[in-house]
């Protein structure tokens, strides 16, 4: 039977300003969707580097998939190569090819932690204590590490008095020096191990995030870290470490994230699969990924209302536009 492929470039404005790891803001989010066929089969996926996050830029990940695309309708096995691939390429034809073949389940996990920042603390209180909400953000991640320690401390604080059945997870994406991380548990007083899941990335290495976890009690999670060439997985240190927080549009195939997620779990570490500004399409399969590979945790999947459209595919309870692959501009 015959085997297909398209491949599409999608660019779609923000609709509130992305805000990224680095501070710094996108206008427009661009990615590829890709498109399988073989015989009856379907299998779509979506490759979606990051700007400043992932190492590939649009362009190499584009000319990276086109060549695996061309070797898989050739009918060579491209599992093996999609390993060394760029992480955005490998999860996006990984996810197309786990669809093809039936491996990707299609139960979803709808509910996901509620991402903020500190300056969105005051109105989601408001809006929790008046829709009496208790059972649907049982938990938030809140950014931190943009603002004076003790300013954030006291409104992670103010959260965590107002509501204190909602479990917070924190994210300083390593904008802290070690006094500043220990300057904002002391600002947290005695409430810390009660609501604060984790901290993740307090500090600027992870040395010094190990340092705070161990002189504050506080556990932090890897994310960043779990990226790097020097992450080791079996690190005795795991006491300190609550959660790893896996972004396959950054980490790569979902065979990859699979064995990061069962690691995870031999060390009763939690696995957070987290989306990374992906559209509807990469973002509906995250939560399938997350169903699938990490039940018992609660994902960081919290990114969809950026956008003002759904591409290919809607998502759960979303009224949304659906913008077909036909409107698209097809590349091959
Ligand atoms: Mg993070």
């Amino acid at each position: 039977m015959a085997r297909n492929f398209n491949l599409y470039r999608y660019r779609m404005p923000f609709s509130r300003k992305g805000e990224t790891n680095t501070r710094h803001t996108h206008e427009v989010r661009e990615g590829l969707i890709v498109s399988l066929e073989d015989g009856d089969t379907r299998g779509q996926g979506e490759i979606a580097p990051l700007p400043r996050l992932s190492v590939e830029t649009l362009i190499e990940a584009e000319q990276q998939a086109l060549d695996l695309l061309s070797q898989w309708q050739a009918r060579r096995a491209i599992e093996p190569t999609l390993e060394r691939a760029a992480p955005s390429v490998a999860f996006g034809l990984s996810a197309a090819l786990s669809e093809l073949t039936g491996a990707l389940p299609e139960t979803c996990q709808k509910r996901s932690a509620t991402l903020m920042d500190c300056a969105d603390i005051a109105a989601f209180i408001e809006n929790l204590q008046r829709s009496d909400a208790r059972e649907k953000a049982p938990v938030v991640k809140i950014k931190v590490g943009r603002d004076a320690p003790d300013t954030e401390a006291r409104a992670v604080l103010t959260l965590m008095t107002a509501l204190p059945w909602v479990k917070v997870r924190l994210d300083a994406n390593r904008a802290w020096t070690l006094n500043e991380a220990l300057d904002f548990a002391r600002h947290l007083n005695a409430r810390t191990d009660s609501s604060i899941a984790f901290i993740e990335e307090p500090c600027q290495t992870p040395a010094l995030s190990l340092r705070f976890a161990q002189e504050t009690g506080i556990k932090i999670a890897w994310d960043e870290h779990v990226r790097e060439a020097d992450f080791h997985p079996n690190d005795a240190k795991t006491s300190l470490v609550a959660a790893w927080v896996i972004k396959p549009s950054l980490t790569g195939s979902i065979a990859r994230c699979r064995a990061l997620t069962d690691q995870a779990r031999q060390h009763r570490i939690d696995a957070v699969i987290s989306s990374s500004y992906e559209s509807s399409l990469g973002l509906t399969q995250l939560m399938r990924l997350a169903a699938w590979l990490s039940p018992e945790t609660l994902p960081g999947l919290d990114t969809g209302h950026v956008f003002q459209t759904c591409i290919a595919r809607g998502m759960p309870d979303d009224p949304r536009a659906i913008i077909p692959l036909s409107s698209l501009e097809k590349i091959a």
